[in-house]
């Protein structure tokens, strides 16, 4: 755990200042659901949280030296539990979460706090849910939880309602992009990247930037195709699913909510649109609520990745239903 690294993620600062407050004023609580999409740091937040609860200085922050300290960086502290969703599982395991149930329930080894980490909290099924309700309940002393889940999650109400939330923000794009600044991502693409990550930094860091820029610029001309309806949609499809779809179908929202934006300020201004014309405001509206319309099965579509459900036949039938008017 590199506590140094964790401490330049500005856009936590606040979430670290509230642990920070709860602690000293003795009210930190059981559990924490940490809600947050990809890529703002919701792992690292969690790790901040264990350091800050586990440290032997009592400095409300990791000291960076105590002995605890040491052992969270040599990732071997013996009161840190950590559950994740095993690669290519959907969901966590039950037997997983018995494991630190189980962790929770003993005595910590250094007198402290016991702290359990559970990653992908939104993929646990009802069972698994439930098997937390005892622990959340009765928590035996100095035990804290920390779940981490997207904020779609459909964690029982009886669960969420019994831990604190702690919501993760996107930062304003001009913090996101001077944190991309300095962390070495040149100014080519920093803007298209950060979008292509739904603003969240750590995400855009990850992208790889060539290959980023090179779907852009592929799905501009993809779109303009299906628009122009000289395209068969079957093959669109077939792209689309198979390289990159989860990052399409951010391109995809992008692309809708600043036509929508677009057409929204002609419609207010009477200027011409994106498409250079001026439309009868009858046209204008019956546009953008065709738009807000893909807006919502585009989401659902990201929505169904990960799910058993056939991608590319879903998405050929939102393109059919949105490219192809009689
Ligand atoms: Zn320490």
């Amino acid at each position: 755990m590199d506590f140094k690294k964790i401490e330049t993620l500005d856009w936590l600062e606040d979430a670290r200042r509230q642990i920070q407050r709860l602690l000293a004023g003795g009210r930190l609580p059981h559990a924490f659901l940490i809600l947050s999409k990809d890529g703002l740091g919701a792992g690292p937040l969690a790790d901040w949280i264990a350091a800050a609860v586990l440290c032997e200085s009592a400095s409300g922050r990791p000291c960076g030296a105590c002995p605890s300290c040491n052992l969270l960086r040599a990732e071997n502290h013996p009161d840190l539990h950590r559950v994740d969703r095993e690669d290519d599982a959907l969901q966590v395991k039950i037997d997983q979460v018995r494991t630190l149930i189980d962790a929770l329930s003993y005595t910590s080894y250094r007198g402290g706090y016991k702290v359990g980490i559970l990653s992908s909290a939104e993929t646990l099924n009802a069972s698994s849910a439930n098997a937390f309700l005892k622990t959340l309940e009765e928590p035996s002393g100095n035990t804290l939880l920390l779940l981490i889940a997207a904020p779609s999650h459909r964690l029982p109400a009886t669960i969420a309602s019994r831990c604190q939330r702690l919501v993760l923000r996107t930062p304003a794009p001009d913090l996101a992009l001077s944190w991309l600044e300095r962390n070495g991502l040149a100014e080519q693409g920093r803007a298209d990247l950060l979008q292509l990550s739904h603003g969240a930094p750590l995400r855009a860091l990850e992208l790889d930037c060539a290959s980023a820029l090179n779907l852009s610029q592929e799905m501009v001309q993809s779109v303009a195709q299906l628009e122009a309806r000289r395209v068969d949609l079957s093959l669109v499809a077939e792209r689309w699913v198979k390289s990159d779809f989860p990052l399409r179908l951010i391109w995809l929202e992008n692309w809708i909510t600043d036509r929508i934006r677009s057409l929204g300020a002609a419609g207010a201004t009477g200027v011409k649109t994106v498409d250079a014309v001026v439309l009868p405001r009858s046209l204008l509206k019956a546009k953008i609520r065709g738009l807000f319309g893909l807006l919502d099965d585009a989401r659902e579509l990201k929505r169904l990745t990960g799910t058993s459900i056939n991608l590319q036949l879903a998405l050929e039938q939102t393109l059919i239903k949105h490219f192809v008017r009689e």
